[in-house]
Order: structure tokens, then sequence, then C-alpha cells
């Protein structure tokens, strides 16, 4: 199954691509999760929104649900780990799913946690995003799990089944818990330190904190919520994490769209929905002139 359009990100951006691809009628899939998005859910009120003043975001994001539900548009409730460009389609990757795609909209917002100094330098040199995509190769051998949300237990449980040794090092507010809260396998080390650096020659082989002594690892999976455009799609162009776009929202990558926080300023949610409507106007132009 080939789709005309894949958009990544259920926030303003990715809502309001889908619904005018919805509209012009073509075969789309929508990557996010149910919640749509967290920053919707943050704000305790949004005053900017058009046609919604003094509204809660958590009321605007039961407004989305209800204009995406009404027009049965649904949310494939999946992480993209990457995104290739095939030559005329993209190869978008789950874990080890895969769903292919004609054209892309990337509307992943923007990930305020800056990457460690060598996260970059290293993605896929010992720097991973996917346990499940990337676990195999560390069979044997060491790792640290760099978890910024949830999900990164259940990475690092995964991990700890195929290693000779993991290290996880908490990033989120729980990281004061009690270890029997965090739900861990027992042969797993708790690193309750800031990381500050990756380092290693061609591939990583070490992890360094602000106070614990340097770890000797061969590879550092880093979990978090959105992953770096850059990261995302290997050879988008970007500029200060952002995607660098053109006025209709065109990536450097033909067929390679963006909308959103993810291209740049203002963060907002009414020109992140206006943006994610170019971009699937666009799309929708791109798929047409390859059919002339
Ligand atoms: C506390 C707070 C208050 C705010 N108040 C206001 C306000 O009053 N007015 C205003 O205009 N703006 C406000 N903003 C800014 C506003 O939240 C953002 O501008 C807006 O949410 C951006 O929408 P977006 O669709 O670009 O990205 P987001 O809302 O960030 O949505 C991106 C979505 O993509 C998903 N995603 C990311 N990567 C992937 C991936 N690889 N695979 C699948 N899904 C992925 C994320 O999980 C998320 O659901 C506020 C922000 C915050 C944090």
């Amino acid at each position: 199954m080939r789709y005309d359009i894949a958009i990544i990100g259920s926030g303003a951006a990715g809502l309001s691509a889908a619904v005018n691809a919805k509209i012009r009628n073509k075969n789309f899939i929508l990557f996010g999760n149910d919640e749509l998005s967290s920053k919707l859910v943050k704000a305790p009120s949004v005053d900017n929104y058009l046609g919604f003043y003094d509204i809660s975001g958590e009321e605007l994001k039961d407004r989305f649900k209800k204009h995406i539900e009404s027009m049965d548009i649904s949310i494939d409730n999946k992480k993209i780990n990457s995104v290739y460009s095939m030559g005329d389609y993209f190869a978008l990757m789950s874990g080890q799913e895969m769903f292919e795609a004609t054209t892309v909209i990337v509307a992943t917002g923007v990930e305020f946690s800056k990457p460690i100094s060598g996260e970059e330098e290293f993605l896929g040199k010992g720097v991973g995003y996917c346990a499940t995509c990337d676990g195999m190769l560390y069979k044997d051998k060491s790792v640290a799990v760099i978890g910024y949300n949830k999900e990164a237990l259940s990475d690092a449980n995964y991990l700890s089944e195929l290693t000779s040794k993991t290290y996880f090092v908490p990033m989120f507010p729980e990281v004061g818990m009690m270890r029997s809260s965090l739900d861990l396998n027992s042969d797993i080390e708790i690193i309750k330190d800031k990381p500050t650096k990756i380092t290693g020659e061609n591939l990583v082989d070490h992890l360094h904190f602000k106070n614990h002594d340097e770890l000797a690892v061969d590879g550092v999976f880093v979990i978090k919520d959105s992953t770096t455009p850059a990261a995302l799609v290997p050879g988008l162009d970007t500029k200060d994490r952002h995607v660098m776009v053109d006025a209709m929202m065109r990536t450097n990558i033909p067929g390679c769209f963006a909308a959103g926080d993810c291209v740049g300023k203002p963060y907002s949610y009414i020109k992140s929905a206006g943006q994610g409507q170019i971009a699937a106007l666009s799309a929708v132009e791109y798929l047409d002139s390859m059919k002339r």
C-alpha cells in the first residue's frame, strides 16, 4: 500500500494538513498520538486563536479532536523513527514497520531539549533513537539509554535482554523516585546524573556526565518524544534545528514538505494550522504534477 501523503505529527500543523488532504480526496496516513500534542494540553489559556477567545489548551484539543473525528480522520498512534527518500516515494520506518508514501509532510513540532554534544555527530555510529530498530547491533555489548519519557523504560528493558550491560539515565521529573517505581529489569544500572557528551573515534566509546565518572559503552540510545528533523529525514536542509522551507512549505527534498513549529518561529497554533494547510495543498499539487 503506497499512500499519497504521509503526515508526521498530530499537533495543529499535522491535523490541519490532514483536514485539507481529506478535503482534496487524497489517500493519506497521519502519524502521532491520541492526545494530539502535549503542547496543546499544556496551554493554560489561548487568546490568539481566531474565533476561540480565552479557550484552554485542553478545550482547544477537544475541538480539534471533534473536528477530525467528524471528518473520519484517524491517527495512527506510532512514532516515525526515520524517513528515507527513495526517489519517487518515501519509506517511513516505525520500529520494524515500514510505510510508503509519495509525499511526506513533517509536522513534528520542536524538541526543546538540546542534543547532547556528540549526539548528532555519532548518529548511526553508536547513537540511536530506536531500540527496536537497532538493538540487535548491540548484542553482548554495552549500551546506555538516556530516557526523556516513560517509553524509554521498556526500551531499556528490551536492550538489557540483549546486551552484556545496560545503563539507564532518567531525564524525566521522576528522576528522584525510588528504583522500584521505575519498573526496570534488576540488572540495569541507573545513573542519576546529567549526560554532557558522547565521544569516540569513528564509533561511540564513552558517555560523559557532569559528576559521575564516564562510562565505556558501545552504544547510546536517546529516547525522546521527537527527534530533530535532520535526524528524522537524512538530507533535509535545516538551520538552527528548524527545517528550511519556501513560502509553499517545500523543503530541499522534492515531495517532502514541512509545517508548524518545526519550520521556525513564531511558535503558535494558528500559524501552524495555516502552514499545515499550505503544505497539504503543495503536496496535492506535487502529486498532480507527477501525473502530468
Ligand atoms: C505551555 C505552552 C503554552 C502555549 N500557549 C500558546 C498560545 O496561547 N497560543 C499559541 O498560539 N501557541 C501557544 N503555544 C505554542 C503552541 O503549542 C505550538 O506553536 C503548537 O503546538 C505547534 O504545533 P505543531 O503542530 O507545529 O507542533 P506540536 O503541537 O508540537 O505537535 C507535534 C506533534 O508531532 C508528534 N511527533 C513528533 N515527532 C514525531 C514522530 N517522529 N512520529 C510521530 N509523531 C511525532 C508529537 O508527539 C506531537 O504530537 C504554547 C506552547 C506551550 C508549551
